[in-house]
């Protein structure tokens, strides 16, 4: 690391620079703009204007991140999108063991919401374009090289553009071209499947329930999309090598393959939506900090979709940055801060991860032994009460060191 130069002093100077301005950056910038630090944000894709700028995937967002987008005033912009979800059913095909969880159980009017990420990526975009006086936007523009010293970082954009921050803040997803800079690895586990996401319509109203049904291979969810009760998002697993052919089929081919696997729980399917596949990894950073560097979102974690995870973590990422920089001093990108975020977020991290990939390959394994295993773990699940507790208490946001957004506060 070497020391500041004279030619660094007269470049743009901020105190955080957020590279990456996704669902987890976007909600950061959101988060750091009444902090009164002076906060760049740095996205490589076009200003998100339009909905045609993001896909048709639906977040399920659980009940600490309800908390933490309402402590960053942006619930009220999400909920007339947001379909509440008052009870999830997990099924394996083929097999009677069920479990069922309930916001009513857990004194909830809802365990969640599910919400389109258009709606999500257009209501931050819109408070950041509010905020233009505390944050500056470099939208678009791509980080190209990153030089650190004893004071801070120069970051210097494609287009040769320079500015100075006390901390980098890496929100640049699962290929993370911040890692890639500094020279730090990543774990990498590939799936081989895609989840193939589409809306549809079905016969039977979805009554607020979050269906996820486990097949050999691979689980297909149905979500409540919107408030009207018939309409759902589809979320299906599906192998590497059947993607090509789900995605050409006419839409009655598909309809049958999704309803003999779904089952009959919500009637027929009669509509559909446009369908887009996306490739499954987990991807976990080596590292939550570098020197002058945090990592957060899927920079640091990207993980399978099966259990609707992956957002709110990185939201309680974001939540657990304001609050370590609200309490830090004048330079937010001194080594105690670092340390402090990223003990704060490792536990969290590591369970929520790990339950994610041992449901994948539990229930993606045939061995027979397993399939009564899993019938077991889902009957215990349904009549054990603490396990019960203790899965539901995690799936709604409450499982490590719970930031203070999360909790209403
Ligand atoms: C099918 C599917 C369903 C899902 N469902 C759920 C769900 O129900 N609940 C849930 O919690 N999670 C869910 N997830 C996970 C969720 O979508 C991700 O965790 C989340 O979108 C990650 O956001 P991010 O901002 O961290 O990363 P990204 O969305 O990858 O954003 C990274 C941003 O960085 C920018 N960028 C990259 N490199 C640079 C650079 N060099 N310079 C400047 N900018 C750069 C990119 O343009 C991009 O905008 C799902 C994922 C999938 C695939």
């Amino acid at each position: 690391m070497s020391a500041v130069t004279d030619e660094a002093a007269t470049l743009p100077a901020f105190d955080v620079a957020i590279v990456g301005g996704g669902l987890v950056g976007a909600s950061l910038a959101v988060g750091l703009a009444p902090g009164g630090r002076r906060v760049a944000l740095i996205e490589a894709a076009p200003p998100p204007a339009t909905a045609q700028s993001w896909d048709e995937r639906c977040i399920a967002l659980n009940h600490a991140s309800q908390q933490i987008f309402a402590a960053l005033g942006v619930w009220d912009a999400l909920a007339p999108e947001a379909a509440p979800i008052t009870s999830t059913h997990i099924s394996e095909q083929g097999r009677f063991g069920v479990a069922r969880f309930s916001a009513a159980e857990a004194g909830l009017d809802a365990l969640g919401y599910n919400v389109p990420l258009r709606a999500i990526g257009q209501a931050l975009w819109q408070r950041l374009l509010q905020a233009l006086g505390t944050t500056a936007l470099y939208c678009p523009a791509q980080l190209q090289a990153l030089q650190r010293d004893d004071e801070g970082a120069t970051l210097q954009l494609a287009d040769g553009e320079r500015l100075r921050a006390r901390l980098v803040i890496a929100a640049d997803g699962a290929g993370s071209r911040v890692r890639e800079l500094l020279g730090i690895g990543s774990a990498r586990r590939d799936y081989e499947q895609s989840a193939i996401v589409t809306a549809v319509r079905t016969t039977r109203p979805h009554g607020g329930c979050a269906y996820e049904r486990f097949t050999p291979e691979g689980p297909i969810a149905l979500l409540p999309k919107t408030r009207d009760a018939h309409t759902c998002s589809l979320v299906w697993t599906t192998p590497a090598a059947a993607v090509a052919a789900r995605l050409a089929a006419g839409d009655a081919e598909f309809i049958t393959a999704a309803e003999a696997c779904f089952g009959e729980r919500l009637g027929r399917f009669v509509e559909l939506g446009r369908r887009q596949a996306h490739p499954l990894a987990r991807v976990l950073s080596d590292a939550l900090r570098a020197s002058r560097v945090l990592f957060v979102g899927n920079a640091a974690q990207s993980l399978h979709p099966v259990a609707a995870q992956g957002f709110n973590l990185g939201l309680r990422d974001v939540a657990t940055v304001i609050e370590v920089l609200d309490a830090a001093g004048a330079d937010p990108g001194v080594a105690a801060v670092l340390d402090d975020y990223a003990a704060r977020r490792a536990r969290d991290r590591e369970r929520v991860a790990g339950f994610t990939d041992h449901l994948v390959r539990l229930f993606s394994n045939r061995v027979p032994g397993l399939r009564g295993l899993r019938h077991l773990g889902l009957l215990a699940l349904d009549l054990a009460p603490p396990l019960k507790q203790a899965v539901m208490w995690q799936n709604l946001g409450f499982g490590g060191d719970t930031p203070r957004l999360a909790r209403g506060g």
